[in-house]
């Protein structure tokens, strides 16, 4: 029997289906038409460029799997985009409009052939001593300093970024490290970093890796036997960038690999840029030599955005998008999701996607649905003062004593729990989490975690205490 778009298409849902969140089927895929096959490229056609983008960057692999198996290894993937120019009218936009509406529907064709995209560098130290090879920069080019908006959470970072990527090597913040939560725009800005320095220096060697992948190809050169060659790949580079750092901790081999790369690099003018979910007085299990080479530079932290900026952050992404929203409902959605862009975006787009599937106008009731779903899903983190009003409680004390400087033993101890509690259920650093109970300073937070560690262990009635309030904590 002949293969159709629509035969071809229909096996890849199936195998899809089985594969993803029945959700997130029903979100991602099931609005999406096929609507041509032609050798072996099947075109689909999505609804829209953010719905695009989201496929490629969640679901590229599975559709890559799928189609594979129904046409083959040169299997391609055509998107057809149907772009709308205003939101939420109700006309079907499956459907030939009239040329009388205003809303223009443009169409356009992404050719996304597997092979070619972002080629991975799987084995990259394979060419050292081969002059002027290139190498892939592995950046992102959707993450840039035009969509970094700037605001007093990320103002000292990304203007080190800017400062160091006019200057690459040739600033002190050399390395320049970069801290913070989750989803709030180290990754992004890494890669803005890298992309400018591209832009103004398009003879340098730029890398971004993960530190993750970093650990991988270390972990298969020593396999292999070729760890100098390695370290010689890695010397050649005049811009190293490599995310989230703090996974190489406990990985004494790869830190050990990493310190004699960074020192080279270093002591040759190169740049290196680091990203870490944590300061670096917090970062566990990193070598000191290796913690001490961070701090040469500058580290600047991302903080969560303040209101306006979240609101700015929306905004800039609609208007991408080319999405227009009601001011009352952006309010609403940044109002509620604070802590996190990755989320802020995400509930955005969970609401666009909805409405546009489901026909429905943005309504406020909508946005109210779709943020408690974020809300929900994310776990609440407990607060220091809830933490401390909780030990204080279970102790029979006010907060005050709690933080006083009394040496008197069950308050002390009483204050190291709160501390404990504190950097085991929060993200806090050590320094902060040491201002806000009693104004102490990291040292002492860290020795409050070891002592309750220790005594939990060796003293039975501690470690009583420490089980009840884990259970009074949990909840
Ligand atoms: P992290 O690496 O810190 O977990 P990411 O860099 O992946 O966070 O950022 C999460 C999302 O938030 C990304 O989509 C990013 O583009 C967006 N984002 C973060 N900060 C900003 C900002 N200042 N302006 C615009 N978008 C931002
Ligand atoms: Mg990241």
């Amino acid at each position: 029997m002949a293969l159709t778009a629509q035969s071809v298409w229909d096996n890849c849902l199936l195998f899809i289906k089985d594969n993803i969140q029945p959700q997130a089927y029903k979100t991602w895929f099931e609005p999406i038409v096929a609507v041509k096959l032609a050798d072996k490229a099947l075109s689909i056609q999505v609804p829209s460029k953010f719905f695009y983008e989201w496929l490629e960057e969640h679901y590229v692999k599975i559709l890559k799997v799928a189609l594979t198996k129904e046409l083959g290894a040169t299997a391609k993937l055509v998107y057809i985009i149907r772009m709308e120019n205003t939101y939420g009218n109700k006309q079907p936009f499956t459907e030939k409009i009239p040329s009388s509406n205003r809303s223009a529907v443009k169409s356009q064709a992404i050719d996304v052939s597997f092979k070619n995209k972002s080629p991975e560098l799987k084995n990259p130290f394979v060419i050292p001593g081969i002059r002027n090879v290139k190498i892939e920069s592995q950046l992102n080019p959707n993450y840039n300093f035009d969509n970094f908006l700037e605001g007093d959470s990320n103002r000292l970072a990304r203007n080190a970024g800017l400062a160091v990527s006019a200057k690459p090597g040739g600033t002190s913040f050399n390395p320049l490290l970069i801290f913070g939560g989750v989803g709030l725009g180290k990754t992004h800005l890494a890669h803005a970093i890298g992309v400018d320095i591209k832009d103004k220096y398009p003879e340098k060697t730029v890398l971004y890796i993960s530190a993750e992948k970093f650990q991988q190809q270390y972990v298969e050169s020593v396999r292999k036997n070729n760890r100098n060659d390695f370290i010689h790949f890695y010397q050649l580079i005049d811009v190293l960038i490599i995310d989230d750092v703090q996974f190489l901790s406990g990985k004494a081999g790869t830190q050990d690999v990493f310190f004699h790369i960074f020192n080279h690099l270093h002591q040759n003018g190169k740049q290196v840029i680091l990203t870490s979910d944590k300061a670096p007085v917090d970062m566990q299990d990193i070598e000191q030599r290796l913690l001490s080479r961070f701090k040469w530079g500058l580290s600047a932290e991302l903080q969560t955005p303040d209101f306006e900026t979240r609101i700015a952050i929306l905004k800039n992404k609609l208007y991408r998008d080319g999405v227009e929203m009601e001011e009352d409902i952006i309010n609403y959605i940044a109002k509620h999701i604070k802590s996190n862009i990755r989320e802020l975006e995400g509930a955005i787009i969970s609401l666009i996607a909805q409405s546009s599937f489901n026909r429905k106008e943005v309504t406020i009731e909508l946005a109210r649905q779709i943020v408690e779903k974020f809300v929900k899903n994310t776990k609440r983190e407990v607060s220091i003062d809830y933490i401390q009003k909780i030990v204080s409680d279970y102790f029979q004390m006010d907060v005050d004593t709690l933080q006083s400087k009394t040496r008197k033993r069950h308050i002390v101890q009483a204050r190291q729990l709160a501390m404990f509690f504190a950097k085991k259920f929060t993200k806090a650093s050590l320094a902060s989490i040491g201002s806000q109970i009693g104004k102490r300073d990291h040292a002492t937070v860290l020795h409050a975690c070891k002592t309750v560690d220790n005594l939990s262990t060796t003293d039975k009635q501690f470690r009583k205490y420490v089980e009840d309030l884990t259970k009074k904590l949990s909840v």
